[in-house]
């Protein structure tokens, strides 16, 4: 069999996984590229934290913020050079959130750029690839890692290993890989056979790079070597994301109430930190609803299950006096402001330093891609508790199972429960509901801000360089 589409770099990879190696090259396969125009570029997410960060929408598929943000830039950098480029991904949720990021963008133009999952893809083909594994390094390996075709494997582990040669096989100059690096050597040590051992195996090798993502997301004074390539990519990406310098957790706040005060209807925080720091925005959030903005705060709960802090308990206390929604949270790690459902701001993000301690807040602007973070963040169904039945108070905090459920907890002393172990606790649903018309997400109350979002594999008009 000889093909002309793909190069040689695709062309081994896919080989060893579904052709047995009857693959040749055909007389157009360019036989090696330079460095600066390779035919495979792995976008390594390690240390990109709360952005490599996968949702999980299901037991074992999800979307993460990296994609959308990452494959944003690339289809502008190609765009800009009259090529198109084709989105692919396992996932139709990783679709939809890479569209919505593509809608926040979008201005005039003809579309030149297609979202779709593996799927739908299959017999399509495109200049440029982008194949978002949605693989993180701290998340529990999906769809990608698992595929396998060793003797052992099920029938989704198989069918695995065909996604992922349909996504790489769509290319015809360059295809970009995004997943995590860690995730990838970790899955080839234990099944060198694997499509991740196979790409493993040619990192290194002519026409295979691989790009830190997180050289790409830095404070603008901050100069890392990345080549020119990377440093193309890193001043596409600047125009999609503002990247701020935070050095510390005073920093930190300061932006904070920076979003605090610029909001003019809706706020949304999630806000990790100790009791003492978070006192410190009351009255910044005070100012807020007095001026008409909507205040919801998830609030870390630094305690265990059993005793409760009175700081804690005091500090929910003295928030409920001031914003609409507290929900203290017994399992937080991210920082996050929605500002009036158009602006994202995410924190927590270990920038490339000399020091590598640093921080960074990343800022989103676009009404589509707020939306999806706040979906995905269960924000609608996450601040509306119930009331415990057992006694018929709102001291109701959030928990997490053992199975990744998430579950409302009465935390409330005198619940005739007799709380610990016995507090009254309700797992929250979040993949079905009545009257929902997928089980990939909640339905959520009525909206108000964009339209919902179209079924992925929609074309999008390409963003305009600005
Ligand atoms: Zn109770």
């Amino acid at each position: 069999m000889t093909q002309n589409r793909f190069g040689r770099a695709v062309m081994g990879l896919v080989n060893g996984l579904a052709y047995g190696g009857v693959l040749q090259a055909g007389p157009v396969v360019p036989s090696s590229r330079s460095p600066e125009d390779p035919q495979i570029v792995l976008i390594d997410t390690d240390g990109l934290h709360e952005l490599a960060h996968v949702h999980l929408t299901g037991p074992s598929k999800g979307w993460w913020p990296a994609g959308p943000l990452i494959s944003r830039a690339l289809i502008d950098l190609h765009g800009g050079d009259g090529e198109t480029t084709g989105v692919v991904t396992p996932y139709g949720d990783q679709a939809e959130a890479t569209l919505e990021a593509l809608r926040d963008i979008e201005r005039d133009g003809g579309p030149s750029a297609e979202v779709g999952t593996a799927h739908r893809f299959q017999g399509r083909e495109f200049p440029i690839v982008v194949f978002d594994t949605v693989e993180g390094e701290h998340s529990r390996p999906l769809w990608m890692a698992k595929a396998s075709r060793a003797p052992e494997a099920s029938d989704w582990m198989r069918s695995g290993v065909r996604l992922f040669n349909v996504a790489m096989t769509r290319v015809q100059t360059r295809v970009y890989v995004i997943a995590s690096g860690s995730r990838i050597r970790e899955v080839a040590r234990k099944a060198p056979d694997s499509p991740f051992g196979q790409l493993d195996a040619l990192i290194g090798t002519s026409g295979v790079r691989v790009l830190p993502a997180k050289s790409l997301i830095t404070p603008p004074e901050l100069h890392v070597p990345r080549g020119e390539f990377g440093d193309r990519l890193a001043e596409v990406l600047s125009r999609h994301v503002e990247v701020s310098d935070v050095d510390d957790e005073t920093m930190f706040y300061a932006s904070f109430v920076a979003a605090i005060r610029s909001a003019r209807t809706s706020l949304w925080l999630w806000t990790p930190w100790v009791a003492r720091r978070v006192r410190m925005i009351l009255p910044e959030l005070r100012a807020a609803v007095d001026r008409g903005v909507r205040v919801t705060v998830f609030v870390r709960d630094p305690s265990d299950q059993l005793q409760k802090k009175p700081a804690n308990l005091s500090l929910v206390e003295d928030l409920r006096a001031v914003a609409h929604t507290i929900v203290p949270m017994h399992v937080m790690h991210q920082k996050i402001v929605v500002v009036d459902e158009r602006t994202v701001m995410l924190g927590s993000l270990n920038a490339l330093s000399q020091s590598w301690t640093r921080e960074v807040m990343v800022t989103m602007r676009g009404a589509y891609f707020a939306r999806k973070i706040l979906t995905h963040e269960h924000a609608e169904i996450f601040a509306r508790p119930p009331k415990c039945p057992r006694c018929g108070q709102d001291d109701i905090e959030i928990g997490r199972g053992a199975k990744e459920n998430w579950y409302w907890r009465c935390y409330n002393s005198r619940c005739p429960t007799g709380g610990g172990n016995k507090a009254w606790k309700k797992d929250i649903d979040l993949w079905r509901r009545p009257g929902s018309e997928s089980a990939s997400g909640p339905p959520g109350p009525p909206r108000v801000g964009p339209p919902p979002p179209a079924a992925a594999g929609t074309s999008v008009p390409r963003p305009r360089r600005t």
